[in-house]
């Protein structure tokens, strides 16, 4: 008797706090950690501070498991073994690994070359946002082009991939940050969170929507000056920007920035900033560094092609133009 009162009780108890927070509120959960060479936010809305938290520490787990596959300077990651026997042999990569060397190839074609993996040569030539930034002669470029070569990044139907091109090397620093981020953001979706936003260094993916059920709203940087040139409302989708001042050297009045136009071999010189908005965040990461090597106008012509993203680019004058479904609001 005594045992069924106090079931009773309990599940009166129990009835009641499911009564009174038939709609819990959620609160928000937010971390930082330096990760991919960046800050990366992750912010849960949960009303389950455990579960977001746990969610959270998932999410970073699995970014930090990516940048240890696919950073070219982690020695003993694939990208770092595939570049290592570049010219000399091919090397055993996991399925991961080749399907997004399959895609980077993809993005290659789609871009016309712009979006060129096999960048590594150059941006080490260049060494911008490193203790070994300067101006490379023309000679040094000229002769650094040739390992510019995406056809020499072979696949084939096995997991063996190969660099054919002596000194050739890839590196996924235009495209590895958004697919850490889509990675983490179905990390969070696996376990349980429907609210939520990862932002690593300003490619961004949201997740359902802000805790009043609005959309999220973004703010985006202004190229030149403090603050943002406005906001952008998201549900879902990703957003990257790309811009010519986040990692660069000014030389004899020069900007010479991390972006390089394969055709050139220099820094590319079409645009102060592009932002795209697109279903994941590895495409709006591509995006926004092919769309900025293609410029403003090649760029605004390119993404009215494509169907699912829009684009705001900051031309060289620096006045923004913007796709037919951009919808940038005032701050
Ligand atoms: P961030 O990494 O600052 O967000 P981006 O997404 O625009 O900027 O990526 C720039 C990085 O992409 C460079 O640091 C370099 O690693 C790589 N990269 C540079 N030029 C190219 C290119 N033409 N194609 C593909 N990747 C590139
Ligand atoms: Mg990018």
């Amino acid at each position: 008797m005594t045992l069924f009162l106090f079931s009773l009780v309990l599940l009166f108890g129990m009835g009641r706090y499911y009564y009174l927070h038939a709609q819990p509120r959620s609160e928000a959960f937010a971390q930082s950690r330096l990760l991919l060479d960046t800050v990366v936010d992750i912010q849960v809305l949960s009303s389950d501070e455990q579960r977001a938290n746990q969610a959270i520490a998932a999410a970073y787990a699995e970014m930090q498991r990516i940048e240890g596959v696919f950073s070219r300077y982690q020695e003993g990651s694939q990208i770092f073994s595939l570049n290592k026997n570049a010219g000399i042999e091919s090397v055993a990569v996991s399925s991961e690994v080749r399907d997004m060397l399959q895609r980077a190839k993809e993005y290659g074609l789609l871009t016309d070359g712009l979006f060129n993996v096999t960048i590594g040569a150059l941006v080490d030539l260049w060494g911008i946002g490193t203790e070994h930034e300067r101006v490379p002669s023309e000679n040094e470029i000229r002769q650094t082009l040739p390992r510019i070569n995406l056809a020499a990044l072979e696949l084939d139907q096995t997991q063996n991939v190969s660099i054919t091109q002596p000194g050739g090397s890839v590196d996924l620093g235009g495209i590895g940050k958004g697919y850490a981020i889509d990675r983490a953001w179905q990390t969070l979706k696996d376990q349980g969170i429907e609210k939520a936003l990862i932002n690593a260094g300003g490619n961004i993916r949201c997740l359902g929507t802000r805790a009043d059920g609005k959309p999220w709203r973004i703010g985006i940087r202004h190229p030149r000056q403090e603050g943002i040139l406005g906001v952008i409302e998201v549900t879902e989708k990703a957003v990257a920007t790309s811009g010519d001042y986040e990692r660069y050297f000014v030389k004899d009045g020069m900007r010479y920035h991390h972006i390089l136009d394969p055709r050139t071999g220099k820094p590319a010189q079409g645009c102060q900033s592009v932002t795209i908005l697109a279903p994941t965040a590895e495409m709006a990461d591509m995006l926004s560094t092919a769309v900025f090597i293609m410029g403003a106008d090649a760029g605004m012509r390119f993404i009215e092609a494509q169907r699912d993203v829009e684009a705001m680019i900051v031309g060289t004058d620096g006045t923004p133009v913007f796709s037919a479904g951009f919808v940038l609001s005032a701050k």
